[in-house]
């Protein structure tokens, strides 16, 4: 018998259209969470979020924000989802039901995974938090599938847990990155899904 959460990566408003490093589909996939979680909510024994929260600048995030040089968008990024400013918060049109588990990443470190993250309003890590719930297998689901969506789930598999990534409920920053991080993902034995596929 599996135990299952949905980790909900990053659906922040600098990641959508019109934020500082928006993705196209961003919004989109915000709809589509919210959507998804009306009718599958059942699935779930807890909806974790994580949010990248970073310190604002002369801070570079561990060399995460480019400053001397133009953001090469691979490992170097325009200043994006500071703490407590607009762009770091949830889009809108994402709808997360009570009881989500919040988690901020990336404050003066350059977090791509949730699993690195500091869960807000308890102690211990995220994996501590799933494991202490019961939780057996993750769903990953949110931006971007070839940065923050593919390190979480690597480091859900690392941790213990059976992942899955939603690929339908993602969005990308470019398909180089995708087409390296989905076949690293198969590779760890990540199981690449629709959200539709049962
Ligand atoms: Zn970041």
């Amino acid at each position: 018998m599996s135990t299952r959460a949905l980790i909900v990566v990053d659906v922040q408003n600098d990641f959508c259209e019109g934020g500082a490093l928006a993705v196209d589909g961003g919004s989109a996939v915000a709809r589509a969470v919210t959507g998804y979680l009306a009718d599958q909510a059942d699935r779930y024994a807890m909806v974790v979020a994580t949010r990248d929260w970073h310190a604002p600048l002369p801070d570079t995030n561990a060399g995460h924000f480019a400053v001397d040089a133009p953001p090469d968008f691979v490992t170097t990024w325009p200043v994006h989802c500071v703490a407590g400013t607009p762009g770091a918060e949830y889009h809108p049109d994402l709808a997360l039901p009570p009881g989500t588990v919040h988690v901020r990443k990336g404050q003066s470190r350059q977090d791509y995974s949730g699993f690195e993250g500091d869960v807000v309003d308890a102690s211990g890590s995220l994996a501590d938090v799933l494991t202490a719930a019961g939780v057996t297998d993750v769903d990953v689901v949110g931006l971007a599938t070839d940065h923050c969506v593919t390190a979480t789930a690597s480091d859900a598999v690392s941790a213990g847990f059976t992942a899955t990534v939603l690929l339908d409920l993602t969005a990308a920053v470019a398909l180089p990155t995708t087409l390296r991080a989905v076949a690293r993902l198969a590779d760890e034995g990540v199981t690449l899904t629709a959200s539709d596929a049962g």
